[in-house]
């Protein structure tokens, strides 16, 4: 029925029903303090995936289920599984503290199952987390579906999505159009300087930036554009925010500096005014540097579970601070929430 122009989320799947938001047990905190994981083996030009690597292996939900291996220690696939692959990594990482590991079965897996794939490009941070939990994703419902389980709550549902909701009036009848997006990643289009909290609120209130949504109206049968208003339905417990320059390609140079908090309150970009807190809390951030007239670099800060910043660029993991963490030319960040 609606088609957007300038969407802000990347959209997966088709719009939901939003009474299908998953609840979740998950633990959002880590169950157990371990040192940070280990360095990985440069190899290529391929620094972009290894910063997504290592924030989705100290995300607190994802690390604590896969090195619980709920999921390898029934998993009957007999292709690849991504949540296998996954596993072993994080396992391997924490467990090579101090030492330096080869990502090999995550990044041949993606070749494998993306050929289009091209990790060298500075954009390729975004595409590699898109499509390990798209992976990720598939090897889960596979699974689910061979135990004769529901797939309704996913492990990627319950850790990365979140639901949109796009509401516009139609003037000439004035019915209200709600429209529910599933999305895993937000894009808020930076403007230099950069700001995360600023941006979402305009993004709130796009109907004033001039976006709009070509609708059908049900009621009257016109159609035509419409401003429309967009919020949260249902935000996820993993928030990955793309700090991607509005309508234009991701370089080391369009990247621009930026501000983001390390605690971020979503309720006032809720579609309800919600009685819970929505607050999130930083735990990683890749950035992307140029180091050569074309080329790029990324090296990323993850927050470890022993609440300690470090910067982890290839092989090398150091001890940081909150400070620095915050004050990077960001690309992704990544939130879990916090309450
Ligand atoms: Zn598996
Ligand atoms: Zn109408």
């Amino acid at each position: 029925m609606i088609s957007s122009r300038g969407s802000l989320f990347s959209a997966v799947l088709s719009p939901m029903d939003p009474n299908t938001a998953p609840e979740n047990n998950l633990d959002l905190k880590w169950r157990q303090v371990l040192p940070p994981g280990a360095g990985l083996e440069r190899r290529g030009n391929s620094s972009s995936v290894r910063v997504v690597l290592q924030c989705l292996t100290h995300i607190a939900p994802l690390a604590n289920y896969m090195l619980s291996e709920e999921h390898s220690r029934t998993c009957q696939q007999s292709g690849v599984c991504m949540m296998c692959v996954l596993g072993k990594h994080t396992i391997s990482a924490f467990k090579h503290s101090g030492q330096i590991i080869q990502p090999v079965g995550v990044t041949s897996l993606l070749s494998r199952l993306f050929p289009d794939f091209k990790p060298g490009l500075p954009e390729s941070s975004i595409g590699f987390y898109k499509a390990v939990v798209e992976a990720l994703h598939q090897s889960d419902l596979n699974g689910r579906k061979r135990n004769g389980q529901t797939t309704e709550d996913s492990l990627v549902k319950q850790i990365f999505e979140g639901t949109v909701q796009h509401a516009l009036t139609c003037p000439a009848c004035g019915e209200l159009h709600l429209v529910f997006t599933p999305f895993r990643e937000l894009i808020v289009g930076t403007e230099a300087p950069g700001n995360v909290t600023r941006d979402l609120t305009w993004y709130m209130m796009v109907e004033q930036l001039g976006f709009t949504l070509q609708f059908n109206c049900r009621r009257c049968k016109r159609s035509g554009h419409s401003h429309y208003k967009t919020t949260f339905l249902h935000l996820p417990n993993v928030l990955v925010i793309n700090a991607k320059p509005r309508d234009e390609e991701v370089t080391a140079k369009t990247v621009k500096p930026m501000r983001y908090p390390e605690d971020l309150d979503m309720r006032p970009f809720m579609s309800q005014p919600s009685a819970k807190t929505e607050m999130y809390q930083l735990y990683g951030v890749t950035v992307l540097e140029n180091y050569k007239k074309d080329r790029s670099h990324s090296y990323c800060y993850v927050k470890g579970s022993d609440e300690q910043w470090y910067i982890m660029d290839d092989d090398k993991v150091s001890l940081s601070n909150r400070r620095s963490a915050l004050e990077q030319k960001a690309s992704l960040l990544f939130y879990v929430r916090s309450s």
